[in-house]
């Protein structure tokens, strides 16, 4: 199996609800985020997915989170702007793009701070199909 990864990295703030804590108070992160993406096969060119699509990919999702007030910014006015949620944020985002290729979206992962991460993999066997 191959695999590659792209990372990026925004800022945000946050403030997570029905948290005792510190980070019920309003603060920021410089986000990473790294999109890991893995193939059994190559394609024709040697590649399990070509970088630049995947950044742009990425990006895009960035764009609308980016020097956010993430609490009011959807989906996280209704869910928790936590790194595993946001984490399974940019798996929902991206995945549908790879429903029907080689390659797939092996894991998400976000770091909050440099030593605190958080990582989204969907399960094996997850073939649902999507309207
Ligand atoms: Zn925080």
């Amino acid at each position: 199996m191959f695999e590659v990864s792209v990372e990026e990295t925004f800022a945000a703030a946050h403030q997570l609800r029905e948290y005792k804590g510190k980070c019920e108070n309003l603060h920021g992160h410089n986000y990473r985020v790294r999109i890991s993406v893995a193939a059994e096969e190559l394609d024709r060119t040697g590649l399990v997915v070509d970088f630049v699509e995947l950044k742009r990919q990425m990006r895009a999702i960035i764009e609308r989170l980016d020097h956010t007030f993430l609490n009011e910014t959807p989906p996280f006015d209704v869910l928790n702007p936590s790194a595993e949620n946001l984490a399974k944020h940019f798996y929902d985002e991206m995945s549908p793009a790879f429903k029907t290729g080689r390659a797939r979206i092996s894991s998400v992962k976000i770091w909050e701070t440099d030593t605190s991460t958080a990582t989204y993999r969907p399960s094996e066997d997850v073939t649902e199909p999507r309207a």
